[in-house]
């Protein structure tokens, strides 16, 4: 069965993700606010890590700059990467 339009173009718009090397690891690239700071710290440490070596990372990167996203580690950047890159602060 032929998916409408519209789905079909958000997928294939995300089509990128399916080959990225997060895809097992959610808990790794997102931080909870709970977590001390050095936790969170290693843990970007050791995502941007796999980044480094994910065949998707400038399809992640573009995306996640052009869309704003807030949270967790894309294209290898950090949360804090991303909002200084974009003029804005993160306390966090
Ligand atoms: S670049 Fe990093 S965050 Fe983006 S898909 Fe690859 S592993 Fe996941």
């Amino acid at each position: 069965m032929t998916p409408p339009t519209g789905i079909r173009r958000i997928d294939e718009r995300w089509a990128w993700a399916d080959h990225g090397h997060c895809q097992e690891l959610p808990d790794l690239f997102y931080n909870s606010e709970d977590e001390p700071k050095r936790v969170r710290r290693r843990k970007e440490a050791a995502a941007t890590k796999i980044c480094a070596g994910c065949p998707v990372l400038a399809e992640c990167r573009e995306h996640a700059v052009a869309n704003g996203e807030l949270y967790g580690v894309w294209g290898g950047m950090t949360e804090t990467e991303r909002h200084r890159l974009a003029g804005r602060v993160r306390t966090g």
